[in-house]
């Protein structure tokens, strides 16, 4: 009797230590969700530094390992494609001076397209160079919202950033000149309202080839591409912006992320000898065609899956 007593209240303490470590391994469980997310959005190769390096004639790599930069230098100053985190701004720098450019010569600061992943330090990069900031039209509310106006983000307080005052409005078309260098700023909507795709000439062993500076063709997890109410347009903007990126001649095949063009990849046959790695006009064409496959394999699961959901 006596040991049963004792072996109902072990039975009870053991019942309850299980309760209580069950109840813990359930606010880690929680702890680690809520960390896993943060860390999807903030990729560690973000914040990862990379070797910069020459591309072609002016043009540089001036990125981390997950977020691109590009420099296009000119005896007048220099051209910089994207301010990335806040936290890149020292990565960034540290790459320019390790080229042997003055990060202070920075005259003109261009995006990729309004996510704070492309836009977050640029507040503090115009502040350190003095550079003017010059984005497409329909990105502007949400670079000088710091990200508040984004249809998707606008509300998801890590993805917020300081407000950025824009200095010259681009519209789809508009040419970025400085010194001898040329850039032309293609709206290539859908990721963003006024996601920007940067092509120029670059000249390198006499030969004149195109750049094409991908913005990004991808639809992001979330994203509605049907009846979205902030973004009404936006399967369509996805539509023409896949008819710009076919339409775009490209040698030199390059994006906001690494990733899209194999960077890494390469970078390591550069650093082989074979510095045409590149060039890459074929893997430009396969990746806008999968790109484009993965929209509309996504904008139809959304169309039936609306048309299920109807009466
Ligand atoms: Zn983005």
């Amino acid at each position: 009797m006596n040991t049963n007593v004792t072996r109902d209240s072990e039975c009870y303490r053991v019942t309850n230590a299980l309760r209580v470590t069950k109840a813990l391994l359930g606010i880690l469980l929680a702890v680690m969700v809520f960390t896993g997310c943060a860390a999807a959005q903030n990729d560690p190769a973000w914040t990862e530094p990379f070797p910069p390096f020459h591309i072609a004639g002016n043009l540089y790599y001036v990125g981390s390992k997950g977020l691109a930069n590009y420099l296009i230098t000119t005896p007048q100053g220099h051209i910089l494609i994207n301010s990335d985190l806040e936290a890149n701004v020292p990565l960034i720098r540290a790459s320019v001076e390790k080229l042997g450019f003055k990060f202070t010569d920075i005259r003109i600061l261009l995006i990729s397209h309004a996510h704070w992943d492309h836009d977050a330090g640029s507040a503090l990069i115009k502040q350190i160079t003095g550079a003017r900031y010059m984005v497409m039209d329909a990105d502007v509310p949400v670079v000088e919202s710091g990200g508040k106006s984004d249809f998707q983000y606008g509300s998801t307080p890590a993805n917020l950033y300081p407000p950025t005052k824009v200095d010259r409005v681009l519209h789809d078309g508009d040419e970025v000149k400085l010194g001898d260098a040329v850039l032309v700023a293609h709206l290539t909507p859908g990721h963003t309202k006024g996601c920007t795709t940067w092509t120029m000439k670059v000249t390198e062993d006499g030969q004149t080839r195109n750049v094409v500076i991908v913005g990004s063709p991808n639809v992001n997890p979330g994203y509605k591409l049907v009846g979205n109410t902030l973004y009404p347009r936006i399967a369509e903007d996805y539509e023409r912006m896949f008819r710009v990126l076919n339409s775009l001649p490209c040698d030199y095949f390059l994006g906001a992320h690494g990733n899209y063009f194999d960077m890494e990849t390469k970078y390591a046959r550069v650093q082989a000898g074979v510095a045409t790695a590149f060039i890459d006009p074929d893997g430009y064409k396969k990746y806008v065609a999968e790109r484009e496959r993965a929209f509309r394999t996504e904008l139809a699961r959304q169309k039936a899956n609306r048309a299920v959901a109807r009466p």
